[in-house]
């Protein structure tokens, strides 16, 4: 066994038996050890062989703030159009993670070695191409559908996006008055929303994709 210091393992020891698990000796016989590791700790701190790690206090507009900060500047200010008050909150959290490129996709799932068989890594809609991210939910042919009858809806003509950031800032570039922006934004939303929910129900349910079905559920979810 050994203990993984500064990110590195230390070096080797073996596990022997103390004395056993409720034994009344225990809580002393921890102190006993406590104190002197913690002396050994105090110790290698002023050798700098230890490095401090200041945790300060964690709150989630922190862990927020440094999450914008990992990413480039237009990154920061396009995950902020996730927000939207008008939008249930597990919707802006999944349009959160299709902006950083976190979604659950079928190619995502077997980058972290999930086995779902060669095959199983289809797309659901078009059973052609491989799942990925900005395959499911543009550039495959039932979302490019989905997205043209969505336009026609909205009388707008409909543009090939590729990603959503491209997506997102064409369909931004239309909304009528700035106090319009956040529920013409929800409507965008509501096809992503609706293009995930639909390929969920076919995989796991085995429904049919269906673009008179989706686009009434993207009118009702808008
Ligand atoms: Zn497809």
């Amino acid at each position: 066994m050994s203990v993984l210091i500064n990110g590195s393992s230390g070096p080797q020891f073996s596990v022997s038996r103390g004395i056993r698990q409720e034994d009344p000796m225990a809580p002393f016989l921890f102190l006993i050890v406590a104190e002197g590791l913690m002396g050994l700790v105090k110790s290698a701190i002023n050798k700098e062989l230890f490095i401090g790690f200041k945790v300060g206090l964690f709150t989630l507009k922190s862990f927020y703030s440094q999450q914008i900060g990992l990413g480039s500047v237009d990154d920061g200010a396009l995950l902020k159009k996730c927000w939207l008050t008008c939008a249930p909150s597990k919707v802006c959290c999944f349009i959160w993670k299709l902006f950083r490129g976190r979604v659950a996709t079928k190619e995502a799932l077997a980058e972290r070695n999930v086995c779902l068989g060669q095959h199983n890594l289809n797309c659901v809609f078009c059973l052609s191409h491989c799942e990925f991210l900005d395959h499911l939910f543009f550039t495959c042919n039932f979302a490019m559908d989905v997205w043209k009858h969505f336009y026609d809806w909205l009388l707008m003509p409909m543009r090939l996006s590729v990603n959503s950031a491209d997506s997102l800032h064409y369909h931004d570039l239309h909304y009528i008055e700035v106090n319009c922006r956040d529920p013409w934004r929800m409507l965008w939303f509501s096809v992503i929303w609706s293009i995930w929910l639909m390929r969920n129900e076919a995989i796991f349910e085995g429904k049919r994709p269906n673009i008179r079905m989706i686009m009434e559920l993207i009118k009702l979810r808008s």
